[in-house]
């Protein structure tokens, strides 16, 4: 048995953290969670901390799941491992592959695997381009993506992505990638812009950017519906539609990243259902397996799956554990109980309103809250030195972890990300759970505005 301290500096020798800086780690040393049930994580010391984030987006069905570990028991006493390469398959990335078609956009019905996010972006870029390719268009090769998108660390996610400090350590992006705009009516829009004027004009950054580069040398538009990293943005309620009229006017196909809003987060199986959108790719992981299991479903559009079929031949792309029998038995027992349990009608009829209302009444009048919003179960609070003017604290970023600190110590898990504070619990939260998240919340406020406006 290893003390925390012993922990912690074998954590800080060994260990590379993702998205972290290093310095902190030999400082302060990590905080180690050993275990979680329910909507709790436990730290080695005994504090139990309510987990608002859902450990990163994924574990809608909350912690200590017993179906989900036998699941994976029995599969992996029966076949723990076998691929689908070289026309081989094996059944339960076959069952899964046919409830995902159940269950997503009309639009698509063909799955390919992997085990990320990232992952499933990276494949769906080569997987268009080849398309494009096949169709006899080979010039139609550019993506247009928006400025503080997240898809992804990989090379092609951080270039698809519109992150400026991560595209300041890439060092050589996949080229032919633009970022335009984000529906983000916060810091973007005109003061008196309206919702709907806002949304439109969003869209139509991404419309005069197919056209300065010429409709055909475009060859797909990437978004995530509800931009998640980036500090839950959530676009202006006509902005989805009207992306995907401007895509299908320019042949342009619409790649819609999932990896967050997937399976039930947004109160529908997809966020692209509650937008009323038909895209050509949906790019899931996350909640797929509850993040049981590292796995990542690409849901692919009839169009481009059957030039791949016709036209295609072999396509040269697949990862070991493509369609790994485990993980999928994992999504399957996954999708049963987020299904049995109407988590998703929950959310839609019952703990979104309630979030989006409480957020307002509980927090909405503090000072340093800018704005509070939300849309199904994800929520964020903008933190502003000034109510009225919505200025900013300096430096950038700082105001958000002061906050984000003081939530944990009063045992709430909560992100900050730029100015930002950012929830997406697990879907198994009550309007109980809520209000306790919110007394937390405030209490961290109050100790952050002592701490901000000395
Ligand atoms: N796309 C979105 C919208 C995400 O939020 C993430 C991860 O947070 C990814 C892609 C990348 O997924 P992964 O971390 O599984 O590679």
């Amino acid at each position: 048995n290893f003390s925390l301290a012993q922990l912690q500096a074998l954590d800080a020798a060994h260990h590379l953290h993702p998205f972290t800086d290093h310095k902190d780690l030999r400082g302060a040393g990590s905080r180690m969670i050993v275990r979680a049930d329910g909507p709790y994580v436990y730290d080695s010391e005994g504090h139990r901390i309510l987990d608002a984030m859902a450990g990163l987006w994924c574990v809608n069905v909350g912690y200590g799941r017993k179906e989900l570990a036998e699941a994976a028991y029995k599969q992996m006493l029966e076949l723990p491992y076998y691929n689908s390469f070289f026309r081989c398959s094996t059944p339960t990335p076959v069952l899964l592959a046919q409830k995902l078609a159940e269950i997503a956009p009309k639009s698509v019905n063909q799955v390919f695997y992997g085990s990320s996010g990232s992952e499933a972006n990276d494949t769906a870029l080569r997987l268009i381009r080849q398309f494009w390719v096949l169709e006899g268009k080979p010039e139609k090769n550019r993506v247009i993506s928006r400025k503080m998108a997240y898809h992804g660390s990989t090379i092609a996610g951080t270039s698809l992505g519109g992150m400026s400090g991560m595209h300041d350590q890439l060092h050589g992006a996949v080229p032919n990638i633009v970022h335009v705009m984000a529906p983000y009516a916060f810091e973007n829009a005109e003061p008196g812009e309206s919702e709907e004027a806002f949304g439109l004009r969003a869209a139509k950054a991404v419309e005069d950017a197919i056209l300065e580069a010429g409709a055909d040398k475009v060859a797909a538009f990437i978004g995530e519906p509800i931009m998640g990293a980036g500090g839950v943005k959530i676009p202006p309620r006509n902005y989805w539609a009207e992306i995907q009229r401007i895509c299908r006017k320019h042949d342009v196909l619409l790649m819609i990243d999932e990896v967050i809003t997937g399976y039930g987060r947004t109160g529908e199986w997809f966020a692209s259902q509650a937008y009323g959108i038909e895209p050509d790719t949906i790019t899931t992981a996350k909640a797929l397996t509850s993040g049981y299991q590292p796995l990542s479903a690409l849901l692919v559009g009839d169009r481009v799956a059957e030039t791949l079929t016709e036209k295609g031949g072999e396509f040269y792309h697949g990862y070991t554990y493509s369609g790994h029998p485990v993980a999928c038995a994992v999504a399957l027992a996954n999708l049963d109980i987020i299904e049995k349990e109407g988590l998703i009608d929950r959310v839609r009829e019952d703990t979104g309103p309630y979030l989006a209302k409480v957020l307002q009444e509980a927090l909405g009048d503090h000072p340093l809250v800018g704005e509070v919003r939300s849309f199904g179960l994800m929520g964020a609070i903008e933190i502003v030195a000034d109510k009225a003017s919505r200025q900013r604290f300096e430096p950038s970023g700082h105001a958000a972890v002061v906050v984000r600190d003081h939530a944990v110590v009063s045992g709430l898990m909560m992100r900050a990300t730029g100015d930002t504070m950012i929830m997406s619990p697990p879907l198994i939260w009550t309007r109980e759970t809520i209000d306790t998240a919110m007394e937390m919340i405030r209490t961290a406020l109050d100790k952050a505005a002592q701490d901000l406006l000395k």
